[in-house]
């Protein structure tokens, strides 16, 4: 396990004209992600239409998979950890 879990009180920052990316403190560019953290998203958005068709599986059980395969980058097993933690209200969008 890596010890940067530093991001989450830089949840509470919203609002400011400039935001960070809720993974990492770079400046993001769209869904609060940064251009990487953004990039793995769709990755694993992405991804998760394929697993799906093939296990059947829940977004959530689908994350948790990927957050703990050795074979993920450390990109995408991020945002599926940030998604874990912090998804619950919200809804990802669906393809
Ligand atoms: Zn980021």
């Amino acid at each position: 396990m890596d010890s940067m879990s530093q991001s989450r009180m830089l949840i509470e920052n919203k609002g400011e004209a400039t935001l960070n990316c809720k993974v990492c403190d770079r400046s993001a560019v769209e869904n609060d992600f940064c251009e990487l953290h953004l990039k793995a998203y769709d990755n694993l958005v992405n991804r998760y239409s394929i697993w799906k068709k093939a296990l059947k599986i829940s977004w959530r059980e689908y994350l948790s998979q990927v957050a703990k395969n050795s074979l993920t980058g450390d990109w995408v097993k991020e945002v599926a950890k940030y998604l874990i933690e912090n998804e619950e209200t919200k809804n990802v969008k669906q393809s």
